[in-house]
């Protein structure tokens, strides 16, 4: 993948690169739509990851190309660009040029490829991926001495204010801070995280990823009102985010909300204390009590978030029957992926089962890998 971001700069620009960096996509053991409830999340990264291979420019101009994208090179002039001025997948991209210079860097022009293994649109995360990828070069190239939660921020503030997407920091966090063995233990409040180990092979488990490849379209709308909700939760309670309600005041706090509100908030706090009770899980040894953890996970964003749907709930069924230890639907809803724990023995059984079951239900067929937690953004040439 290194010679295939090289192969697409030297496709596009005709030349060679400064240097190569890489960037993960993502799962996420437990936590889901915490971040922007400033909770608790618990990433790891994946093996798969978007590389870019990178030049400086003197002229302010940026060049964008990915082996992904549209088959066109994109053609940006930085000065006076404006969110919303660029269309497409370029936007990500840019939007971290943008995010940098209105952070006050002194970044200048570029020409970047873009080549990635990461499955797009699939709750995995290659959006931050392709921003963290870049924001990792323009560091490097231009110098600006950053730090991973710095480049983070940059780029989920290019994809909330330049692709115009309302995302908490988890994607961007994982993607830049996460550490090879281990997950990120993060506090999306004060943005402190800890590394803990993960070698699940050691303990003969696998973390198996099914990408259902479906995504319904109401995600993105659904997504907006969610935040919105727990916003107006989070002001009607008189605490400054979710996270603020302790998980013994649950119940005394749903009494104070109406209806429709009461199962954000009974989501929210029931996760964090999740992410709590799998670190406390990991810590002590215990990896198989991760099981049962993410099933509740899949019904508590079922049930009370309402945000998955027939695809993502048979994976989960069907993983569970087949001997899972546990599984639950990743990211922002309506499709995407399913996260299962198993035991390693056991992997070759669910893998098929939740593909005949799939075949069976008149899907198309899911993509499954195992998800070993890989580095963070690094250079790589
Ligand atoms: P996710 O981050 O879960 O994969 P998003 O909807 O947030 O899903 O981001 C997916 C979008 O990111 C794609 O539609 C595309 O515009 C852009 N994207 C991600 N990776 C690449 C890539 N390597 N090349 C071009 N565009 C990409
Ligand atoms: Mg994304």
């Amino acid at each position: 993948m290194t010679t295939d971001a090289a192969a697409a700069f030297a496709a596009a620009f005709g030349d060679t690169p400064d240097g190569v960096w890489a960037a993960p996509g993502r799962i996420n053991l437990i936590g889901e739509h915490t971040d922007y409830n400033e909770g608790y999340v618990l990433p790891a990264a994946l093996p798969h990851a978007t590389r870019v291979a990178a030049r400086r420019r003197p002229d302010g101009v940026v060049r964008l190309y990915s082996a992904q994208g549209d088959g066109q090179v994109t053609s940006v002039v930085l000065d006076g660009r404006a969110p919303g001025s660029v269309p497409g997948w370029a936007a990500y991209p840019a939007g971290v040029f943008w995010a940098l210079a209105e952070a006050g860097h002194a970044v200048g022009g570029a020409d970047l490829a873009f080549s990635s293994d990461v499955p797009t649109g699939a709750g995995l995360s290659s959006s931050a991926a392709l921003e963290c990828a870049t924001a990792i070069a323009l560091d490097e190239l231009y110098g600006l001495g950053l730090d991973a939660p710095g480049r983070a921020l940059i780029a989920q503030r290019a994809e909330n204010a330049f692709v115009g997407v309302p995302c908490g920091a988890l994607d961007q966090m994982a993607s830049s801070c996460c550490v090879e063995g281990h997950a990120f233990f993060l506090d999306t409040r004060t943005l402190i995280g800890r590394q803990v180990p993960l070698d699940l092979p050691a303990v003969g488990l696998t973390l198996l990823v099914v990408d259902t490849r479906v995504k319904h379209d109401l995600g993105d709308g659904a997504y907006a009102g969610l935040r919105a909700g727990c916003e107006r939760a989070a002001e009607l309670l008189g605490v400054p985010a979710l996270r603020d309600v302790a998980a013994e005041e649950l119940a005394a706090a749903e009494e104070k909300l109406p209806a429709d509100l009461r199962p954000l908030l009974r989501h929210v706090v029931t996760e964090d204390q999740r992410v709590l009770d799998t670190v406390a899980a990991l810590d002590a040894g215990d990896p198989r009590a991760l099981g049962p953890i993410l099933t509740a996970g899949h019904a508590s964003l079922r049930d009370d978030y309402r945000i998955s749907c027939p695809e993502t709930d048979l994976a989960v069924a069907t993983a569970n029957a087949a001997g899972a230890l546990g599984a639950r639907m990743m990211g922002g809803g309506f499709g995407g992926s399913v996260l299962a724990l198993v035991d390693s023995d056991r992997l070759e059984a669910v893998e098929s089962a939740v593909h005949a079951a799939f075949a069976e239900a008149g899907y198309g067929a899911p993509h499954t890998f195992t998800a070993t937690p890989a580095q963070g953004a690094h250079r790589v040439g």
